[in-house]
């Protein structure tokens, strides 16, 4: 079986960065790991057209972390393809009621306060996931010969999938906006670090990250 990776990069609102979606082709289907920001809709939209993907063939929408510029077109793309969303209920309230703090230790009053006003997430995109998902999950039912990972520390309910083939797409564990690090932004460091640990002893070839390009897991120290 052959599974080709495309990258889909967004920008995040007023331009601050980019998010990165990851389109896997199948023998006949697609999978879709996150969905962006929903300031960049129709470009994500563009992009899986351009593809070839279209309502009756996406099998499954696959959420690496509930933060809104990963979550942000997929209650969305559920209704236009028809799609399930899959993602792990550590970060459910995060979805489901647009909390990013909900489940998690970290940020002060005031990035509470500000949080929503900077990242959009507003109340028409909040969703409940069809499929809860849990570490070790085979993604056959959907096309796609990986499976699921848990890797805490971004969020509690942070998963990475992890292709058959050695590709692993990390969601926000890791970055490479700058270089190749752990992601600045981390829940429970320590917990981040262990996870990073365990995908050092799997057969991870390319890490593809949530943000910035593909890089090699032996960079990460
Ligand atoms: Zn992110």
């Amino acid at each position: 079986m052959t599974q080709e990776i495309r990258t889909i990069r967004l920008w995040l609102p007023m331009h601050i960065s980019r998010v990165n979606c990851y389109l896997i082709k199948t023998d006949s289907d697609f999978i879709l790991i996150d969905t962006g920001s929903s300031n960049q809709r129709g470009e994500l939209e563009q992009e899986l057209e351009a593809a070839g993907c279209r309502p009756g063939n996406l099998r499954v929408i696959v959420i690496t972390h509930g933060d809104f510029d990963h979550t942000g077109n997929a209650a969305y793309l559920r209704q236009k393809f028809g799609t399930p969303i899959a993602m792990h209920k550590g970060d459910l309230g995060m979805a489901d009621h647009g909390d990013m703090f909900w489940n998690r230790k970290s940020g002060n009053v005031i990035i509470r306060k500000l949080a929503p006003i900077f990242m959009k997430f507003p109340q028409a995109d909040w969703f409940t996931p069809d499929v809860l998902v849990e570490d070790g999950l085979r993604l056959s039912d959907y096309g796609c010969e990986g499976r699921v990972l848990s890797i805490p520390g971004h969020s509690l309910g942070s998963i990475g999938i992890l292709t058959d083939d050695g590709s692993l797409f990390c969601g926000d564990l890791l970055d490479n906006t700058d270089k190749p690090r752990f992601n600045t932004i981390m829940d429970d460091p320590t917990t981040a670090r262990a996870s990073a640990d365990r995908l050092k002893e799997l057969a991870v070839k390319m890490v593809y990250p949530g943000h910035g390009a593909p890089f090699a897991l032996e960079m990460i120290k």
